[in-house]
């Protein structure tokens, strides 16, 4: 199983922006990947987590905007 880095439960993997969860989840923003809920800003960020996660939970990965 490959490594991950720190995200916090309000943070979104893709961007690094912090998120309100309660409105993710209201709008389907929110994924659940190896037991793990992710939360999302936007449909965009949502979709790219998507197509593939392990280059967004990589270590060496950097979120930006
Ligand atoms: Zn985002």
């Amino acid at each position: 199983m490959a490594e991950h880095r720190t995200i916090a439960p309000n943070e979104d993997p893709v961007c690094g922006m912090t998120v309100d969860v309660a409105q993710a989840t209201a709008k389907g923003l929110v994924r659940t990947y190896e037991g793990r809920q992710y939360v999302f800003c936007g449909k965009g960020c949502f979709l790219e987590f998507g197509d593939d996660p392990e280059t967004f939970l990589a270590k060496d990965f950097t979120p930006s905007m």
